[in-house]
Formats: C-alpha cells, structure tokens, sequence
C-alpha cells in the first residue's frame, strides 16, 4: 500500500500546487504516493450547497457546519490512516509527529476556512488538531501541503540521498549545522579548514558541537528537551 493523503477543502484547486513540483511532485507522478482531493461543497446543503452558518452566540464571521463537515468526513474510505483537521489550536506539528506519519498509512486531512469549524465535529468523530504554529492563516489548505510535503519525503526512495533525513535538523532533537559549497572563498569568508582536510572523525565532532552551539542559543526549549534525553 503506498502513503496516500486525502485532502478535504473547499478549494480543491489548491491542489497538487507546490506539491506537484520537485521530488514530492516526481514520486507523486510516479505513484509513490497518492493525493486525493475532495471538494467539501459537495456535502453542502440545498440549492446553494451551503457549508457555514453565523457563530452561535454572535460575533463575527462564519463556522463551518458540523453536520456537513462530517458528512464530507463520512464519505472518506479512511482505513488506518490518521484523521487530522489543520488548526491554530492543535498540538504544533514536529518532526516526530510527521516521521510517525510518514510510517503509517497516510493521513486524512480536513482543512478549515472561515473562523473554524463547529466544535461537535471535532468530538464526534476524535479529530486529531494540529498546527502549522502560532499564527493564523486563511485556511487549512496551505498548512495541509506542509504537513503532506514533510511526509512525503521521508518516504523511502522520495529524497534522492536517503542518509539526509536523519542527520538534519530536529531528527535528532538539534538543529542542523552550518552548511557550506563552493567557492572555497567568499567575499572574503572562507569555507571552515575542518571540512576541507578530510578528517572525517573531526567533521562528524565540529558539527555537533556546531549543532549543539546553535539549538543552545537559538532554541533553548529544544535544548531543554535535548539534555534532558541525554540524562
Ligand atoms: N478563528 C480561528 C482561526 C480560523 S482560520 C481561531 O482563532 O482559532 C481558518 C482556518 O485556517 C482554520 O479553520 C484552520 O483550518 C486554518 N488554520 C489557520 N491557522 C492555522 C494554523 N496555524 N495551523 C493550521 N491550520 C490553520
């Protein structure tokens, strides 16, 4: 079974978008993973096919109606795969959400619009919420893509070295080290000698102090997080 994503919005021609593009894009043409798009309007009621309504107890804007998001929700063959709507007030999505993700089946993904989507739905059907971070966006479709794309490359095969993965950034609690190519010399700031002697055992030391240097002073909640493993 390959890792397949169905996405449900109200703008399906969002999709593949960036997701059609480069390495993702290639292993989706060649079926190394599938994409179905669903179009949440098709659940939606009368002439109009209407998917929202005003916020019980007043304010501003629309509410996507639970009854329509779980007929869109109903209407998924879901299998084992994991069922997510994307949200502001979800668990922050991390690498080690996404690398359980890209070892299971795939995910179903349900993307809000408006000012959200009424809470019953949410209940009743143990929707898992996750977020892009802590800022709003539009819609979920965007945050669905970045969750899809993180994934999708971790798939055995999508990335073309299948040695990165591990040793970038968060696979191992730190941030990635400074990368560095040609030229040698740039405007003035030359490439580090460790990396150009060929010593391999003092490369692999440089950058982990230099990984650990960075997550010190840029992420100190990871670094927390990073001892407290090592203890
Ligand atoms: N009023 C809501 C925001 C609604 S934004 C609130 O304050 O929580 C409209 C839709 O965009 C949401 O339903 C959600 O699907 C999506 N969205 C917005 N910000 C997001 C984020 N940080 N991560 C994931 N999805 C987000």
């Amino acid at each position: 079974m390959t890792w397949s994503a169905t996405v449900l919005t109200l703008f399906p021609e969002m999709f593949p978008g960036p997701l059609g593009v480069s390495l993702v894009g290639k292993a989706l043409a060649i079926a190394a993973w599938s994409l179905e798009v669903r179009d949440i309007r098709d659940h939606g009621l009368g002439k109009h096919r209407t998917v929202d309504d005003t916020p019980a107890g007043g304010g501003p804007g629309m509410v996507m109606r639970a009854d329509v998001a779980a007929a869109a929700i109903d209407a998924v063959d879901r299998r084992d795969r994991a069922l997510i709507y994307l949200s502001p007030r979800g668990a922050p999505l991390t690498q080690a959400r996404v690398k359980a993700l890209a070892e299971g089946p795939g995910a179903v993904l349900l993307c809000g619009r408006f000012e959200g989507l009424d809470e019953r739905v949410i209940e009743a059907r143990a929707v898992e919420e996750v977020s892009l971070g802590d800022f709003v966006l539009a819609g979920g479709e965007i945050a669905a893509m970045a969750l899809i794309e993180a994934a999708v490359r971790l798939i055995p095969g999508v990335l073309g070295d299948a040695a990165s993965p591990a040793e970038e950034s968060f696979s191992a609690g730190l941030l990635e080290y400074p990368q560095f190519t040609r030229p040698q010399m740039f405007e003035g700031r030359s490439v580090p000698d460790v990396l150009t002697n060929g010593n391999h055992k003092e490369i692999a030391r440089w950058r982990q102090a230099e990984s650990e240097r960075l997550t010190r002073l840029r992420r100190p909640d990871l670094w927390t997080l990073y001892e407290k493993g090592k203890a």
